[in-house]
C-alpha cells in the first residue's frame, strides 16, 4: 500500500500523449476553481494502474485532480465507456457514497483526442496486495470490514433514487454474464479443457431463480480499488466503476470474496493483477466478511445460490486467463508471464465446479451471535484485536506463567505477579486493550465486551492483561458510578492506569453473608472519622502485594431505616493501622495465588477519614445493585470462554487415545458427552447474549430477572462440559498436567461467589410470579 497518488513516470506510451496545453485551456475556461494561470504549468502524470481506461494525476497551483479517458483507437462496443463511469459516481456522490467526486465530462474528442472526465483527487491509501502484508491482523480485518461495509451500502441503493433507471440492461444479468462469458472463452480457447465445457454447461442449467433482481453493482469490486482514509479503517473513495451495471448483488459479493477459495496450486501468479493472489488471508475470514454483509443489508446468512456466484467469478478468472494467454499466442500481451496463464485455466475452472456443488455457504461461524445480536463495529473490531492478542502473546505465556506460580509456591514470592505478566500488560495497553469493561470508558455496549470478556476467559490470567479482572472491576464500576471526584482522583485513576489493584470486603465468617442484611462489621462515626471493626473474609486479590485499598461494606446503625439502609461502603487503604490481613483461604486446596489468593482479614479500630464513605451512609445496598449486574454476566463469558478451552481439550484427548480398539470418541457414549457439551455452551452463551442486550436496552435494574438467570445456568453449564472433560482425560484430567482441576475449582466457586444460587433462584421465582399476576391483571 502507499498514499495515492503513486503516480508512474510521465506518459510513457505515445498513444496516450496528448495535448497538454489544450487540456489546460479547457479546465481553465470550464472547471470551477481550476487555476487558469500561470499558463503551461500543469503537470500530468499517468497512473501505472487503470490501463483499461488511462488515468492521469493532474496538478496545477497546489490543486490536484485525476482524469479518466478512453484510449485511443478501435474499440469493443460497450466497452471504455467513460460517460457511465462519470454519470454513475455523479449518482454515487449525490447520494453520499464514497467516491471521488466527479467534476466535468468532456465529450469533445478535439480537446485531447478522445472523450475524457475529470474527477476530485482523493488523498489516502491504496493497498496493491489483496492479502495487506503491510498492516498487522487486526488492522487488515478493520480494512477488510470498511470494505465489505461499503459494498453492502452500494447494494442497498435503490436505482430509481439514484436517478439510475435504465443504467444496465435490465433482469437477466446472470444469463448475460454466462453467455458472453462463454463466448469470449470460445473465442480465446487453444485446447480443449472439459472441466471449463462442464462448469459453463453448469451454470448455464442452474441459473439463479431471482435473476430479476437488479441492484446497481460494481463489477470489479477489490480492496485494491479502494482507498482508505490515511490513519483509519474508513473507505474514502471506490474508484474504477467501467464494469459498473445493474444486476444481481451476490455477483459483487462473491467475487469480492472469491480469494478464499483460491486453489493453492496457482497462488502468486500474475502478481498485481486480478491473478495474483499470494497470501492467503485468515483475519478476517470468511464468515466475518459475508456475516457482516448480510447483516449491513438485513439478509439472510444462508445466502441462497452462492454457489452459483462464486463459480461463475471462477468461470470468468478461468476466462480471464485464457484471454491472456490467447493474446501471449499472437504476441500481443503486455505481462511477462503469459504464456503461464494457459496452466491455471484448468484449476480455476475445476476450482468453480468444485464451488458449485457446495450447498452451503451459511455464515456459520458467527450465525448465532451474528444474526441476533448485532455487535457494533468498534466491538468487532476490538474483539478481533483481543483474539489476535491472545493468539501472539498470550498462549505462548501460558506455560511460563503457570510454572512462575508452581516454582514459588512455597516462598515469600508467591503473591506477587510475575514479571512476564507486567510486560504483557504493557503491551496491552499500549495496544489500546485496555479497561474494555467499562461502557463510558471503552465506548462498547454490554454485547460487544460480554464476546470480548468470553476471549479472555480462555486463559486464566488474560483478563488481567486486560485490566479487565475481578474484583477490580467492580470496585472501578462503583468508583466510577458513586465515587466523588477526590475519590475518583485518588483511587479510580491509579486502578484504571493498573498502577494498584484492590479488594472487596463483604462476606464475613461469622454470619451467612448470602443475606448481606445480616453484615455485623460496624462502621462508627467520631468526629471527622470513621472507626472500622469486624471480620471479613473470601477478599479476593487482598494476597496482591499491589493492592492498596478495599472498599468495605459495614454496619452504620440508623434504628429508624428499613434493614436494606443499615448498610454502608467505605475506602479503606490497606496500610490502615489495625486493619490486618489473617490467612489466605484455599479454594478445593487451591491458594489460587493468581487472583491474588482469598483472604480472611481483620479490622480493629481502623479508621479513616469521613469523606472515605461512598454515595452517603446507609447507602450500601443501593451500590451492590449497581455492581453486581454488568458484572455477572461478565463472570459468565469468562467462563463460557473457559468452557470452550475444556471442550477443545476433551475433543483433542478423545481423538488421541483408543481403547478396546477404539479412538475415545468412537464410543457412542463420548460422542454424546461432546454433544451434550456443545448443547450446553450453546445454550448458556445465547442467555448471556441475551442479558447483555437487555441490560444495554433496558439498564441494569430492568434486567436484573435475567441477569439471575445467567448467573445460575452459566456455572451449571460451564462445570457440566468440565466434568466431561475430566472424564475423558481420565486421571491425567484432575492432574497438574491439565488446566482442568483448577478451572473446576474456579468455575464450582461461581455457584456461591456473588450469592449462590439457591438466592438467585428464589429471586427468579419472585419475578416470575410478579410477571405472571401482571399478565392475570392484564387479562382481567
Ligand atoms: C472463590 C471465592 C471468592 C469470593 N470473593 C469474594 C470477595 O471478593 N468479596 C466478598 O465479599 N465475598 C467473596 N466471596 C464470598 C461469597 O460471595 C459468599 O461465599 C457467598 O455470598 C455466600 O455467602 P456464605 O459463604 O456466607 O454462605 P451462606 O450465606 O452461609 O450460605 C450457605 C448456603 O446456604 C444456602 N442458602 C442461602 N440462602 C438461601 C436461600 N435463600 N434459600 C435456600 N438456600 C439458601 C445456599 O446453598 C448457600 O450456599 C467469595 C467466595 C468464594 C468461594
Amino acid at each position: 500500500g502507499g498514499i495515492s497518488p503513486s503516480p508512474s513516470e510521465p506518459p510513457s506510451s505515445p498513444c496516450h500523449r496528448f495535448d497538454q496545453d489544450s487540456l489546460e485551456r479547457y479546465l481553465g475556461s470550464r472547471l470551477p476553481g481550476f487555476p487558469r494561470q500561470p499558463a503551461g504549468t500543469l503537470a500530468v502524470r499517468q497512473y501505472s494502474s487503470g490501463q483499461s481506461n488511462p488515468t492521469f494525476y493532474l496538478q496545477k497551483g497546489g490543486q490536484a485532480f485525476v482524469l479518466r479517458k478512453k484510449p485511443h483507437g478501435p474499440l469493443l462496443p460497450r466497452a471504455h465507456k467513460v460517460d457511465r463511469e462519470y454519470r454513475v459516481q455523479k449518482a454515487l456522490f449525490s447520494a453520499g457514497f464514497p467516491v471521488p467526486e466527479p467534476l466535468l465530462y468532456c465529450s469533445d474528442v478535439s480537446i485531447i483526442g478522445t472523450e475524457f472526465y475529470v474527477m476530485q483527487h482523493v488523498q489516502g491509501r491504496i493497498f496493491r496486495d489483496i492479502s495487506l502484508p503491510e498492516v498487522g491482523p487486526a488492522e487488515r480485518s478493520a480494512l477488510y470490514l470498511a470494505m465489505i461495509e461499503t459494498l453492502a451500502l452500494l447494494h442497498s441503493f435503490d436505482l430509481q433514487s439514484l436517478g439510475l433507471q435504465g443504467y444496465g440492461r435490465g433482469p437477466g444479468y446472470c444469463k448475460r454474464q454466462v453467455s458472453t462469458w462463454k463466448k469470449q472463452y470460445d473465442a480465446a480457447a487453444h485446447t480443449d479443457i472439459p472441466a471449463m465445457n462442464k462448469l459453463a454447461e453448469w451454470l448455464a442449467n442452474n441459473l439463479p431463480p431471482d435473476d430479476s433482481e437488479e441492484s446497481l453493482i460494481h463489477g470489479d469490486f477489490r480492496i485494491d480499488n479502494i482507498i482508505f482514509h490515511p490513519t483509519q479503517a474508513r473507505v474514502l473513495a471506490v474508484l474504477d466503476w467501467e464494469l459498473s451495471t445493474t444486476g444481481h448483488p451476490l455477483a459483487d459479493l462473491a467475487y469480492t470474496t472469491q480469494f478464499y477459495f483460491w486453489p493453492a496450486s496457482i497462488k502468486g501468479l500474475g502478481q498485481g493483477s486480478i491473478l495474483g493472489f499470494k497470501n492467503t488471508i485468515e483475519t478476517p475470514s470468511f464468515e466475518e466478511l459475508v456475516s457482516t454483509y448480510c447483516r449491513c443489508r438485513r439478509i439472510s446468512t444462508t445466502l441462497s445460490n452462492f454457489n452459483f456466484f462464486l463459480a461463475l467469478s471462477y468461470f470468468k478468472m478461468a476466462g480471464i486467463a485464457q484471454g491472456v494467454y490467447a493474446r501471449y499466442l499472437i504476441g500481443n500481451a503486455s505481462a511477462e508471464n503469459s504464456h503461464e496463464f494457459a496452466k491455471v485455466v484448468k484449476p480455476l475452472a475445476e476450482r468453480g465446479l468444485e464451488l458449485s456443488k457446495r450447498s452451503s455457504f451459511s455464515s456459520t461461524q458467527h450465525s448465532t451471535s451474528g444474526e441476533l445480536f448485532h455487535q457494533s463495529r468498534k466491538g468487532q473490531e476490538i474483539l478481533l484485536k483481543v483474539k489476535q492478542f491472545m493468539k501472539q502473546h498470550i498462549y505462548p505465556a501460558e506455560k511460563e506463567i503457570i510454572k512462575y506460580y508452581t516454582e514459588c509456591r512455597n516462598s515469600e514470592d508467591r503473591w506477587k505477579k510475575p514479571p512476564l505478566l507486567e510486560r504483557l500488560k504493557e503491551l496491552a495497553k499500549a495496544e489500546g486493550l485496555w479497561n474494555l469493561f467499562l461502557p463510558d470508558v471503552s465506548g462498547l455496549s454490554q454485547l460487544d465486551y460480554a464476546q470480548i470478556a468470553e476471549e479472555t476467559g480462555r486463559c486464566v490470567f488474560a483478563p488481567e492483561v486486560f485490566n479487565c479482572h475481578a474484583p477490580d472491576t467492580g470496585n472501578m464500576e462503583v468508583l466510577h458510578m458513586y465515587g466523588t471526584e477526590e475519590q475518583k482522583k485518588e483511587w479510580l485513576e491509579p486502578l484504571l492506569e493498573g498502577k494498584i489493584s484492590s479488594c472487596f470486603c463483604m462476606t464475613e465468617p461469622d454470619v451467612a453473608s448470602s443475606d448481606a442484611t445480616n453484615m455485623q462489621c460496624t462502621i462508627e462515626r467520631e468526629g471527622n472519622s470513621y472507626v472500622i471493626n469486624g471480620k471479613k473474609w473470601w477478599s479476593s486479590g487482598a494476597g496482591n502485594p499491589n493492592c492498596k485499598v478495599a472498599i468495605v461494606m459495614g454496619k452504620t446503625k440508623n434504628s429508624s431505616a428499613s434493614r436494606y439502609k443499615q448498610h454502608s461502603m467505605i475506602i479503606v487503604p490497606m496500610d490502615t493501622p489495625g486493619l490486618k490481613l489473617i490467612r489466605p483461604l484455599s479454594v478445593f486446596g487451591y491458594m489460587d495465588e493468581i487472583h491474588g489468593g482469598h483472604f480472611e482479614i481483620h479490622f480493629n479500630d481502623v479508621r479513616v477519614p469521613v469523606s472515605n464513605i461512598i454515595l452517603g451512609e446507609g447507602r450500601g445496598f443501593e451500590i451492590a445493585q449497581g455492581r453486581l449486574g454488568p458484572g455477572r454476566i461478565h463472570h459468565c463469558m469468562r467462563s463460557l470462554g473457559a468452557a470452550e478451552a475444556a471442550l477443545e481439550i476433551l475433543c483433542q484427548r478423545a481423538a488421541q487415545r483408543q481403547t478396546f480398539g477404539k479412538k475415545l470418541y468412537q464410543h457412542e457414549v463420548v460422542a454424546h458427552w461432546i454433544a451434550e457439551c456443545r448443547l450446553s455452551i450453546e445454550q448458556a452463551r445465547l442467555l448471556t447474549l441475551q442479558t447483555a442486550r437487555k441490560i444495554d436496552m433496558l439498564g441494569n435494574r430492568r434486567a436484573r430477572k435475567e441477569v439471575a438467570m445467567t448467573k445460575v445456568v452459566v456455572p451449571r453449564a460451564v462445570l457440566k462440559v468440565i466434568d466431561c472433560a475430566v472424564q475423558v482425560c481420565g486421571g491425567a484430567g484432575v492432574s497438574q498436567d491439565f488446566p482442568l482441576a483448577f478451572m473446576f475449582a474456579y468455575i464450582r466457586t461461581l455457584r456461591l461467589a456473588d450469592g449462590p444460587d439457591e438466592v438467585h433462584l428464589s429471586t427468579i421465582a419472585r419475578w416470575e410470579l410478579l410477571d405472571q399476576s401482571k399478565k392475570l391483571t392484564a387479562k382481567i
